[in-house]
């Protein structure tokens, strides 16, 4: 009987050993917790979730509602339990978090084909093997890994600024040009007059706050300040840094009395990000504050801004988007260490990382995703993003490609029956896969 290797038993290392053991492949799962502990979980339990008992939206029409819908395809263990423990929470998923730790834990660790291994990993071993440590990796391992991909391909935070579907910003506000015409129409810009600075302003400096943890305190260096932070320093501070108006005047208009500026984000422009405004602002105020901006009134995030602890690898520059290693078949990464952010995302490359994983002990071809799925998608956009400016991605329509030309109104909808349809043909091959040999 063949076997592979899973290290970490968080979303990404459950899902992944699931989909293994669903083909008759056993798994040893190597966890540290409890005896080490990270700096947030609070529990020895696999699958803890170490904030929000959400796992957001649960609607077809949203991204990561189609991504959950995507995993239910494949029988995904995180999807079936989170669907047991669910709360009443509007269309989003929430689960009682204790209960969905506690069961996650229970399957496995009663399953004939899992072996669990209560200790720090520390080598990445010549056999298969399936690493999914977290965005909290311990030390000794992140600094293996850190020698197996070379050190500068391996991240420790993550300092994101909000992401905006282009499709979503208001034309006749916004407007393309680069400072003092320098560098041709590279940037979107969102004018902002006097009365409009200091509402915007106000609101922003009183918005709440995501608590952080001591460990991430550091994170608070002068290059990478939170917007929020750089406008308590003082009413005009801002129109010095990230909404400076100069060299921003459009032809036959008053001057701006500030600017924000939006930046390129994917290779074919459907993403912007907001230039300047990394942010520890709650996700609800977030959207609520931002969306003041003249041009955002409407804008639909493809992320939110984030700070935080993050191991996570230059996904383009090391990996394919099977989930494997550049340099070798039989070793994959998944979950928040591939660059994929947020639970369910990590959970989901754990999904792929675990299908392709047995394919390949398999000697079978393996699944290589279009990004006309939102599975394919995020396996693509973390593999083929700029290698010089990667940034975590969270499982979005912007990173999707439509077939078909459909009106805005019913894109969404499109999006959702296009991947379903799509992935109809992989559920039927990866079903039809022998267990065992
Ligand atoms: C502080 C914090 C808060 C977050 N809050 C949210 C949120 O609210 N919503 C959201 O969608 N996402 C959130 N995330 C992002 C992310 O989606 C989650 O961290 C998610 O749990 C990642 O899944 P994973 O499987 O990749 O890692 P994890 O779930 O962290 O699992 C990794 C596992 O590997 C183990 N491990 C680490 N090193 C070793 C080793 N050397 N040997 C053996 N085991 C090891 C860990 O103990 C852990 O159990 C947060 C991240 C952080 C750091």
């Amino acid at each position: 009987m063949k076997k592979v290797t899973v290290v970490g038993a968080g979303l990404a290392g459950c899902e992944a050993t699931w989909q293994l053991i669903s083909k008759g492949i056993m798994v040893d799962l190597i966890e540290m917790r409890p005896s080490k502990k990270t700096p947030a979980h609070t529990s020895g339990e696999f699958a803890e979730l170490v904030c929000s008992n959400s796992l957001r939206s649960n609607a077809l029409t949203n991204g990561v509602g189609l991504l959950k819908a995507e995993m239910r395809l494949f029988d995904s263990l995180i999807m079936k339990v989170a669907d047991e423990c669910s709360l009443p929470s509007g269309s989003a998923l929430a689960v009682d978090r204790e209960v969905f730790a506690k069961r996650i834990t229970s399957i496995l660790h009663e399953h004939p084909l899992v072996n669990i291994i209560n200790k720090e990993q520390d080598v990445i071993i010549d056999e298969p093997m399936i690493i999914a440590t977290g965005p909290l990796t311990s030390d000794k391992m992140t600094k293996v890994i850190g020698n197996y991909v070379d050190n500068d391909f391996l991240y420790f935070y993550d300092a994101v600024a909000p992401i905006i579907i282009k499709d979503s910003i208001d034309f006749s506000i916004a407007y393309y040009k680069s400072r003092y015409d320098k560098g041709g129409d590279d940037y979107i810009n969102l004018p902002l007059n006097k009365e409009q600075f200091f509402a915007f302003y106000h609101e922003l400096i009183n918005a709440k706050t995501i608590k952080l943890h001591d460990f991430e305190k550091e994170i608070f260096f002068e290059g990478c300040m939170p917007i929020e932070e750089i406008a308590r320093r003082g009413i005009k501070t801002m129109l010095f840094g990230p909404l400076k108006p100069v060299g921003l005047k459009q032809e036959g208009k008053e001057s701006p009395y500030a600017v924000v500026q939006l930046r390129q984000d994917n290779a074919v422009a459907s993403l912007y990000n907001m230039v300047g405004f990394q942010t520890h602002l709650t996700y609800g105020e977030q959207q609520r504050v931002f969306k003041m901006i003249p041009g955002l009134q409407n804008a639909e995030f493809a992320r939110l801004g984030v700070m935080h602890r993050n191991t996570y690898l230059n996904s383009p520059s090391c990996l394919r988007n099977t989930y494997q290693s550049n340099k070798r078949d039989n070793l994959f990464f998944a979950g928040q260490i591939t660059g994929v952010e947020g639970y369910v995302e990590s959970a989901a490359s754990g999904l792929l990382a675990g299908i392709n994983m047995a394919l390949s002990v398999q000697n079978k071809e393996l699944f290589v995703l279009p990004n006309t799925t939102m599975l394919g998608a995020m396996a693509n956009y973390i593999t083929n993003a700029d290698p010089s400016n990667f940034q975590p991605m969270n499982a979005n329509f912007g990173i999707m490609r439509l077939l078909v030309d459909t009106d805005k109104r019913s894109r969404k909808e499109a999006y959702a029956n296009q991947s379903l349809s799509i992935l109809k043909d992989y559920v039927k091959i990866w079903n039809d896969t022998n267990k065992g040999f």
